[in-house]
């Protein structure tokens, strides 16, 4: 039902504020994510990373505790754009592709649509404030939306800090993941996806995991819509 108003609604925004494609910025039909040389210029993630850390080169020995990664693209030039464009915050045409293309992988694997709960990697309410929105949460609300699992944003939650995750070294980042902590819930026995738009190095990811076990998850697939080539 909420898909449908989305499309009622993007119809009508369209007539104000034509739609465009959030990597190139050209006009794109009303119901289009992004246009089709775009589309054509993604790089699509074959079947080199490593399935459980989501890298090439694999990095699972840095201590990972989510179970598999599944990822889109690679973050490169068209992808970028993408990602770009929705965290300033202007257009949400790629959280939604990246949510279609994600769900469509869900329902490829009948196994993963028996997953228990989709949880978006949070943000701060006053970081959601200034952007209008958390490009995790747009991405993890289409999935659940066209796959039928439960959606919940009630159970990470993120302190505020004015330090961008993505500006930092490897090393800082460890160390600001402290922001990230879990509310009080029972999640004895679940299997849970988490989301968010772009996986670095991997250690948002695993400190949401870890916080998400700590409270008796079973499993934690990460779904991601592009990985970076970590430089070797
Ligand atoms: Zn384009
Ligand atoms: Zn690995």
């Amino acid at each position: 039902m909420r898909w449908e108003k989305t499309l009622i609604s993007r119809f009508i925004l369209d007539l104000f504020y034509p739609n465009r494609c959030p990597c190139c910025d050209c006009f794109i039909n009303w119901k289009d994510n992004l246009c089709e040389y775009c589309m054509d210029k993604l790089e699509i993630i074959n079947q080199e990373i490593c399935s459980k850390c989501g890298k090439i080169p694999c990095v699972c020995d840095n201590g990972i505790s989510f179970d598999k990664v599944y990822a889109c693209y690679y973050y490169a030039e068209t992808a970028a754009e993408g990602i770009i464009s929705l965290k300033k915050g202007n257009n949400l045409n790629y959280g939604n592709h990246i949510g279609e293309q994600l769900a469509r992988l869900l329902k490829e694997n009948e196994d993963l649509l028996k997953l228990d709960l989709v949880v978006p990697v949070p943000m701060s309410k006053k970081k959601i404030r200034q952007r209008g929105y958390n490009q995790a949460e747009v991405i993890a609300r289409i999935i659940s939306d066209k796959t039928g699992i439960p959606y919940s944003n009630k159970i990470l939650t993120r302190k505020h800090t004015d330090i961008e995750q993505h500006s930092l070294s490897a090393e800082d980042r460890k160390m600001n993941i402290s922001q990230y902590d879990i509310n009080e819930v029972d999640l004895s026995d679940m299997r849970i996806l988490l989301c968010d738009d772009v996986l670095t190095t991997g250690s948002t990811a695993k400190r949401c995991s870890d916080l998400l076990k700590a409270r008796g998850a079973k499993t934690v697939i990460v779904l991601v819509g592009t990985t970076t080539k970590l430089k070797i």
